[in-house]
């Protein structure tokens, strides 16, 4: 049965509507406010809303933003009505969220037009319970790197062998799948996971740092958004000004991308992390606010096998301002000092290392790392294992390589047993031996 709620606060409105609707095979709600048409449309999940958009205390922008908001509604369309034919109010409802515009009085044929293109809406029931991540995933507990580079891809014959692909990582334990951003790196893990796992349904859980476009880009591309069996999960921290869900649809919006977010055919659940200790599955994991401009963090995820912490961007070198230097020297020293204790003994640290020392000097404060500091860092913090990671987008491969090698020569000056790396496309370790190469 299709299914319509009309939220609007002139009653004789509603009644007139309802009745047109009706007699065309509609099944009809009815909210005499926002608020209320909130609520019902959460509860009933109709096929389509139509909502004022002069309402008292809670008006039709605002119904639309909270309803975009919601993910279980995205397969929901809404149409908003006015008793102003403004151009102005039109493109702000379709900004809001509205899929179409109807000026008042609304013109029965019009309304059964407007609202037909909703009416094949597949609307899937609503879950249960929240989703868990069953766990599917066998095999040898891995990492595995599908997108190394910082700030924009970087393809071409001088990144071959580090690649250009932008920060995507996989990892395989405890049978779960996370991945942790979705850089362009991700088109590749999709295709590889769409080989593997063919016609079985895949859960996964998707782990973002924050939502700069070298760390969302790739989701538009990735294969299993678009089969109907998989669930997939995307974790994060709410962005600087807007909820992760509207940050990640608004990149497929209209004029970007042809298909929008809630038009995917995937189960895909998007929830804001507001603790910095969760677990996903049997794995646990702690978060920790980054060096970088926005809401960014990095992760630091015990598989059991191995304690792996990831920060694709930050600056080591903390820069407190203020009027009183010595308390500015004093806050700095702490957050040292905090970032030391988080990454204290970690198997595998992945960290950005963007800059060498000369090109770090114009680049302070842009929140990207210098090498000489990552190294001291992870030294520091005795890590087992450092990847450089984040490889500045006008490096070439001879360029990384030397910053490797360089990295090496830091590590031995000083005596230290860290391992240096630089991270690289394609490149698998094995879990419960770290270190060792895979493939
Ligand atoms: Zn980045
Ligand atoms: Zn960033």
């Amino acid at each position: 049965m299709k299914t319509v709620l009309i939220i609007d606060d002139d009653a004789d409105c509603r009644r007139v509507l309802a009745a047109v609707l009706n007699q065309n095979g509609w099944q009809v709600f009815h909210a005499g406010n926002g608020d209320e048409g909130i609520e019902l449309a959460r509860q009933h999940r109709p096929n389509v809303v139509l909502c004022d958009l002069l309402m008292p205390r809670v008006n039709g922008f605002k119904v639309c933003v909270e309803l975009r908001a919601d993910n279980s509604l995205r397969h929901t369309g809404i149409v908003v009505t006015s008793g102003r034919n403004f151009d102005a109010d039109r493109r702000a409802a379709l900004e809001a969220g509205a899929d179409d515009f109807l000026p008042k009085p609304v013109q029965p044929v019009e309304l059964v037009a407007a609202l037909a293109r909703f009416d094949t809406n597949n609307i899937p029931p609503a879950p249960e319970k929240p989703l868990e991540v069953p766990t599917r995933i066998s095999g040898t507990p891995r990492l595995k790197f599908w997108g190394v580079r910082g700030s924009t891809p970087a393809p071409g014959p001088d990144t071959v062998k580090y690649g250009g692909n932008t920060s995507c990582i996989e990892i395989r334990a405890k049978g779960e799948l996370i991945i942790l951003d979705a850089g362009t790196g991700l088109r590749l893990l999709g295709r590889q996971l769409a080989e593997e796992f063919k016609d079985q349904p895949l859960h996964l859980t998707l782990l973002l740092t924050h939502t700069h476009w070298d760390h969302i880009q790739g989701l538009p591309f990735f294969q299993p958004i678009y089969e109907p069996q998989n669930r997939i999960r995307i974790l994060g921290y709410e962005g600087a000004r807007h909820g992760l869900t509207n940050v990640l649809s608004s990149q497929m919006e209209n004029p970007f991308f042809p298909i929008t977010l809630r038009e995917l055919p995937a189960n895909l659940q998007i929830e804001e992390l507001k603790e910095m200790k969760f677990t996903i599955g049997r794995v646990r994991i702690e978060a920790c606010f980054a060096n970088h401009p926005g809401i960014c963090v990095g992760y630091r995820l015990f598989t059991g096998e191995a304690s792996i912490a990831y920060f694709p961007d930050n600056e080591p070198q903390f820069m407190a301002n203020g009027t009183d230097p010595k308390a500015a020297l004093e806050y700095s020293q702490g957050q040292d000092r905090r970032m030391v204790a988080f990454l204290r003994g970690a198997d595998i640290l992945i960290m950005d290392a963007q800059y060498d020392r000369t090109e770090y000097e114009q680049h302070k404060g842009w929140g990207h790392g210098c090498l000489d500091d990552v190294v001291a860092l992870a030294l520091k913090a005795e890590v087992k294992k450092l990847f450089l990671f984040h490889h500045d987008p006008d490096h070439d491969d001879k360029k990384i390589a030397e910053m490797t090698d360089y990295a090496r020569h830091l590590v031995k000056a000083q005596n230290g047993k860290l391992q240096v790396e630089a991270a690289r496309e394609g490149l698998a370790l094995e879990l419960s031996g770290v270190g060792q190469t895979v493939r």
